[in-house]
């Protein structure tokens, strides 16, 4: 894994992909050399044929020519055509040996080094997205997100390992050959290869047009993964409310906007790549209508520096053929380089995201001791508005505080800020006597035991959702938390008992059941301070009562924050506080509040049953 602050640290790199290989490539360079180094002997022993063919056609076939073998002396080589023939067969057919081996290093090198560094990246990107803060999550949209992390990140495959080394194989193709014509006959090499710069113009070309349209794509996959993940995350609403056809309209809606934006660079790289195979093959017949003309008259132009051989022609030829395919070939890596690059920006925006919420470098380690929280002149919005105003009060241990107020005036936010999803505008909160903002964020949540209103269960078993997050509890410690929460009587009658699978997100159990396994979550964490968010509000009035006597006979010890909906199951709080709009107009004990006839005597008697 790459630490996160050399993640950020190393932004300074303008170009994304040299970012992506200075940050993951140095530390798979092994891998990296095998690759790159297999490849290019590969594709020097594939020059090997060609060039024999050529010496066998002169010096062998047709014998006007001295035979010779570079790096091999005159005087090691046979005399009789025969031995000779011979010794060319055993180099060809050794150097189709050699490829072979050097194909297979290639392949697992440039294999190995794609899937781990695909690997560490998914894995760095996630670890850094779930320490950004709420607010990031809710401006983003969960498919967006899933697309970078799975499509982004596996594109980069196609690039890491296809993309990377076809362009060390083009260029070690392009530049040994380009060398062997220049060796073998300079002039007739010039004009072999006057197509390159040609073909870098195009290129250059292409990649500026290109660039734009694939991040439009990129873009445009990644609202399509939000819509899809909505619709499927909504089933149930869809066939309820009969909007089948609404929504079938608005996929296709999302799908035509991903269909065109990969059309629109469909039409541009389906130019290019025909532009680049008429260059190459402009190159290829003027190499050979020169090169044709010369071993028949014996004279060129101006050029006639000495007689050009059939075979060597014939092997020019052969060499040219394959510089040829590298030229064309080349559209299709830069065009797989620009793809990889649009998603390479998409993961580094998600990198580069500092959505995080601050922890100080010294931040103290939080022990509840006297389990004391002040709220003091605390206020809070979202964005500009202002969801919370000048809230001040105290809460210790023993006690226990009940949020009152009409939906929205900002109750599940008042106890949201205490975890410290949100950091607060104004004001301060403390925990015996430290502000949250001192304190490392892991210890401020080991010490809460949360219970949402938006029941989260993980797809597993009711086992593994009791325990989770207190993962060395016992089985005889779940148990009793789960008594507790009045749940085991109900889970021992699932199918498998705690072994029995819940579905993703809890759909096999009903509300109340996944509010006690819940339940049963937080006093299995058995934290000194507790936070019941609307927690009992699917389960009967009975069970309730139970789960709250024993919460507060047990939990003697525990600071206790609660929003109840039932005003009955909150009468015997230490202390109600009544919201109004994100301002605090009432405070004291539910007696209290009754007798002073205000919006706590309304709610409770509009709400108590
Ligand atoms: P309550 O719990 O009393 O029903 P909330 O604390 O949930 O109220 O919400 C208070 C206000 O804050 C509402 O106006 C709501 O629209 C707004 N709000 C709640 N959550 C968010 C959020 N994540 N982003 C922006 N606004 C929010």
């Amino acid at each position: 894994m790459v630490n996160i602050d050399s993640i950020t640290s190393t932004s300074s790199f303008s170009n994304p992909m040299l970012r992506l290989l200075s940050l993951y490539g140095v530390s798979n360079i092994r891998s990296f050399l095998v690759g790159f180094l297999a490849n290019l002997f590969a594709r020097l022993s594939d020059l090997v044929p060609p060039f024999l063919l050529g010496v066998a056609i002169d010096s062998i076939i047709l014998q006007d020519k001295p035979f010779s073998i570079p790096f091999l002396s005159n005087s090691t080589l046979p005399q009789y055509p025969i031995s000779q023939f011979w010794l060319v067969v055993f180099l060809i057919v050794s150097s189709f040996v050699l490829s072979a081996i050097l194909h297979w290093f290639r392949n697992w090198g440039w294999n190995s080094f794609s899937q781990n560094i695909q690997h560490a990246i998914r894995v760095d990107t996630y670890a850094h997205l779930q320490n950004l803060n709420m607010g990031f999550f809710d401006r983003k949209h969960k498919g967006e997100l899933m697309s970078i992390l799975s499509n982004d990140v596996n594109r980069l495959e196609i690039f890491l390992n296809d993309g990377l080394n076809s362009i060390f194989r083009l260029a070690a193709m392009v530049l040994g050959i380009a060398i062997l014509l220049f060796y073998m006959n300079p002039a007739l090499a010039v004009v072999s290869l006057f197509t390159i710069p040609i073909i870098a113009f195009f290129t250059h070309n292409f990649t500026k047009s290109i660039q734009p349209k694939y991040a439009h794509v990129r873009d445009s996959v990644g609202k399509l993964h939000s819509r899809l993940n909505q619709n499927l995350n909504a089933i149930q609403l869809i066939k309820l409310y009969n909007t089948e056809s609404y929504e079938s309209s608005r996929v296709e809606k999302t799908s035509l906007d991903y269909y065109n934006a990969n059309w629109d660079s469909i039409t541009t790289r389906i130019k290019f790549f025909p532009s680049l195979q008429v260059i190459s093959g402009i190159g290829f017949t003027m190499t050979f209508l020169v090169g044709g003309f010369w071993v028949i008259s014996g004279d060129i132009l101006w050029i006639s520096p000495r007689p050009l051989h059939a075979g060597e022609f014939v092997t020019f030829m052969l060499l040219h053929q394959q510089l040829v395919w590298p030229m064309t070939q080349f559209g299709q890596v830069i065009n797989i380089y620009q793809r990889a690059r649009a998603s390479t920006v998409r993961i580094f925006g998600l990198i580069d995201e500092t959505n995080l919420l601050p922890e100080k470098p010294n931040a103290s380690e939080l022990v509840v001791d006297s389990g004391k929280i002040i709220y003091q002149n605390v206020s809070f919005g979202y964005s500009r508005d202002k969801v919370l105003s000048d809230i001040s009060f105290k809460v210790g241990k023993g006690e226990s505080l009940a949020i009152v107020g009409h939906s929205g005036s900002g109750k599940s936010t008042l106890l949201r800020l205490l975890l410290r999803l949100y950091d607060i505008d104004h004001g301060s909160i403390t925990i015996d006597g430290n502000d949250v903002r001192d304190l490392s964020l892991k210890s401020l949540r080991d010490q809460i035991g949360y219970v949402g209103q938006d029941i989260f269960l993980f797809h597993g078993t009711v086992r593994e959702n009791i325990q989770y997050g207190s993962f060395t509890a016992t089985e005889e410690e779940i148990i009793q938390s789960s008594k507790a929460a009045e749940s085991h009587d109900f889970i021992m009658n699932l199918p498998s008992g705690y072994d029995t699978i819940v579905g993703e997100r809890g759909i096999k159990l009903s509300g109340g059941q996944r509010q006690r396994i819940a339940i049963a979550r937080a006093l299995l964490k058995d934290p000194p301070i507790f936070i019941f968010d609307e927690s009992t509000s699917d389960v009967d009035t009975p069970t309730e009562s139970l789960i709250l006597d024993f919460i507060k006979t047990h939990n003697s010890e525990k600071t206790i924050l609660s929003i109840a909906h039932r005003l009955s199951t909150i009468q015997d709080s230490t202390n109600i506080l009544v919201l109004q709009e994100g301002v605090i107009i009432e405070y004291g004990t539910s007696e209290e509040l009754l007798h002073k006839k205000g919006l706590y005597f309304d709610l409770w008697n509009s709400r108590n049953i």
